[in-house]
């Protein structure tokens, strides 16, 4: 199980897209839910690479 960092449910792995941010980042979990991923946009203490890699997946949809 991996949590969500937009709304911190645990969920299996596979219900879930791992975004990769820059080298000093390790990757993280969103649902695959624009919700989630808008949510998740919003956080201040995110990272510029995590934004952007987030930014592009929201821009995919
Ligand atoms: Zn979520």
């Amino acid at each position: 199980m991996r949590m969500c960092l937009g709304c911190r449910t645990s969920r299996p792995k596979n219900e879930l897209i791992r975004i990769n941010g820059d080298a000093q980042e390790r990757g993280y979990y969103v649902c695959d839910d624009p919700d989630c991923i808008a949510r998740l946009l919003k956080n201040k203490r995110l990272g510029n690479s995590l934004k952007e890699a987030l930014t592009e997946l929201e821009g995919k949809r």
